[in-house]
C-alpha cells in the first residue's frame, strides 16, 4: 500500500518557486491499478518521481508498505527502491547493451550470481514476449518491444509496485493495447500494484481501477474509473 499525506512539491528559489504539487492526499491498495490523469503541466510527472522519491518533497510523507520513505537516510532509500519498478515514456535503454544485457542490469546492480541473472533474465524475456530477442540492440527494435524490454528490466528485482511513466505515449494504439494488456497480465499474475500517468483517458478506461486526477498540482477528483468518466 502507498499512503502520500500533505504532499507538495515546489520547485526553485523561495520568492520565485513555482508549487508543482499541492497538498496531495492519496492511498493506493495493494495489487490495485491506479490511474493519475492530467493535461501537461499538472503535476503528473512530478507526482510519481515524487513516490519513488527522485524528487524530494517540499512537505508531506511517502510511506509504501508501512515504511516511510521520507524518514530513510540514502542507503536505506536505496534498498528500498529495489521494490519500486519504473518505466518510462521512451523507454530509457542503453543503446549499446543487448535486451539481455539491459534487463540484467539492475540485476548486476543488486549484485546477483551470473548463474542467477542467466535465470531470471529467461524468465522475463518468456515473461513478456521476447524470448527471441534477446542479442538484439535496442535500435533493432520496434517501440512496442522497446517497452516490453523496459518492462522485464523494471520487473527485475521483483519490485512489490511498479511505477509507468507515460508508458504508452510514444506508442501507437494497437501497440498500446498490447503494452496494456501486458501490464494488465503482470498485475494478474504476479499482483505486482501499479500507479500509471497518462494524458490519455483511454488508457484509464482499459486498464484502471481507480483513478485520480491532477490539475494545477492538486487533485480535483478521485474514485472508481466507472464512477470518474460516466460517459463513453
Ligand atoms: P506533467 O507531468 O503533468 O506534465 P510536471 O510534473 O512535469 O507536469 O510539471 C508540473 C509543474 O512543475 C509545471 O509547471 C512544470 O513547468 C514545473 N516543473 C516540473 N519540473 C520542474 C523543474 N525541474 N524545475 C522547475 N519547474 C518544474
Ligand atoms: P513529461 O514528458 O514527463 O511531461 P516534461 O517535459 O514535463 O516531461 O519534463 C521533462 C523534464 O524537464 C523533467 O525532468 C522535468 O522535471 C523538467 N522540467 C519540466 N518543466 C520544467 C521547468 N519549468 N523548469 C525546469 N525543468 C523542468
Amino acid at each position: 500500500m502507498i499512503v502520500l499525506k500533505s504532499l507538495s512539491k515546489d520547485y526553485g528559489a523561495k520568492r520565485k518557486s513555482v508549487r508543482a504539487l499541492d497538498d496531495i492526499n492519496l492511498t493506493i491498495n495493494k495489487g490495485e491499478i491506479y490511474g493519475i490523469i492530467g493535461h501537461s503541466g499538472a503535476g503528473k510527472s512530478t507526482l510519481i518521481r515524487c513516490i519513488n522519491l527522485l524528487e524530494r518533497p517540499t512537505q508531506g510523507t511517502v510511506e509504501m508498505d508501512g515504511v516511510k520513505l521520507t524518514e530513510l537516510t540514502v542507503s536505506e532509500l536505496q534498498e528500498q527502491r529495489r521494490k519500486i519498478g519504473m518505466i518510462f515514456q521512451h523507454f530509457n535503454l542503453l543503446t549499446s547493451a543487448t535486451v539481455f544485457e539491459n534487463i540484467a542490469f539492475p540485476l548486476k546492480l543488486a549484485r546477483k550470481s551470473s548463474s542467477e541473472i542467466e535465470k531470471r533474465v529467461s524468465e522475463l524475456l518468456q515473461l513478456v514476449g521476447l524470448a527471441d530477442h534477446r542479442d538484439k540492440f535496442p535500435a533493432q527494435l520496434s517501440g512496442g518491444q522497446k517497452q516490453r524490454v523496459g518492462i522485464a528490466r523494471a520487473l527485475a528485482n521483483n519490485p512489490t509496485v511498479l511505477l509507468c511513466d507515460e508508458a504508452t505515449s510514444a506508442l501507437d494504439p494497437q501497440t498500446t493495447n498490447a503494452i496494456l494488456a501486458l501490464l494488465l497480465d503482470i498485475n494478474q499474475k504476479l499482483g505486482l500494484t501499479i500507479v500509471l500517468i497518462t494524458h490519455e483517458m483511454q488508457v484509464i478506461r482499459s486498464i484502471c481501477d481507480r483513478v485520480a486526477v491532477i490539475d494545477g498540482g492538486r487533485i480535483v477528483e478521485s474514485g472508481q474509473v466507472v464512477d470518474v468518466f460516466l460517459n463513453p
